[in-house]
């Protein structure tokens, strides 16, 4: 039997458990019926932020961004296309810095883009600086334990 993973719902912010061999079953938010593991990259509040960051053991990559970073902008077709990549074994998700400051402070945010993995409650790792599909995908593979 598949153990159970604990995935958060980055639109409403409730916790999920799905068996790990389901990740690729489209699984739906019990809560909102949102699909957790679709691919896309969801732009997140701070309250999902906080929550997923201490609970999901399904890789979260955060992108923390602001609408001003020129870097930022470049690179969000580039993380879209990684998130599509690494579905639904790990989730790419943004959070706007501009518009929930005191996450960078939390977060210890020192320029953007940042991107940081979590993953069973605690940062695995982080980068800084605008970078290709290719390589956030290598990055994700490279430090997560991913299932499948
Ligand atoms: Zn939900």
């Amino acid at each position: 039997m598949a153990a159970s993973m604990k995935i958060t719902c980055l639109d409403c912010g409730a916790v999920n458990r799905v068996p790990a061999d389901k990740l690729g079953a489209g699984p739906k938010c019990g809560t909102c019926g949102t699909r957790l593991t679709d691919g896309k990259v969801r732009e997140m509040d701070a309250n999902a932020l906080a929550k997923a960051s201490k609970t999901d053991n399904v890789p979260l990559l955060v992108d923390f961004w602001a609408p001003w970073c020129g870097p930022c902008r470049m690179m969000a077709p580039e993380f879209a296309k990684a998130a599509q990549a690494l579905a639904p074994n790990a989730r790419l998700a943004k959070i706007n810095t501009e518009e929930y400051p005191k996450v960078s402070m939390r977060h210890n945010i020192r320029g953007i883009p940042t991107m940081i993995l979590y993953q069973n409650g605690k940062e695995v790792a982080r980068q800084s600086g605008a970078v290709p599909a290719s390589a956030i995908e290598q990055f994700v593979r490279s430090k997560a334990k991913l299932t499948g």
